[in-house]
């Protein structure tokens, strides 16, 4: 279970394993709150949650646009 998927989030229905995460081309980093980062460009970002405390849609894609 990722970190991300915790508390606030956990009834959320956007759970992706490590391996989904993988197959998008990024990884959770958990050193300071929630940051992804992108296997292609390394880039890190930290998806903003809507009002409800879920995560966006495609919170996953690379601001670069690797794997959109
Ligand atoms: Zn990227």
């Amino acid at each position: 279970m990722l970190a991300i998927c915790r508390k606030p989030m956990a009834s959320s229905r956007r759970r992706l394993s490590a391996d989904e995460m993988a197959r998008r081309g990024v990884r959770l980093l958990n050193k300071y709150g929630m940051f992804l980062e992108c296997n292609w460009c390394y880039h890190t970002w930290s998806p903003r949650l809507r009002r409800d405390l879920t995560l966006p849609r495609r919170f996953w894609e690379c601001p670069n646009r690797c794997n959109w």
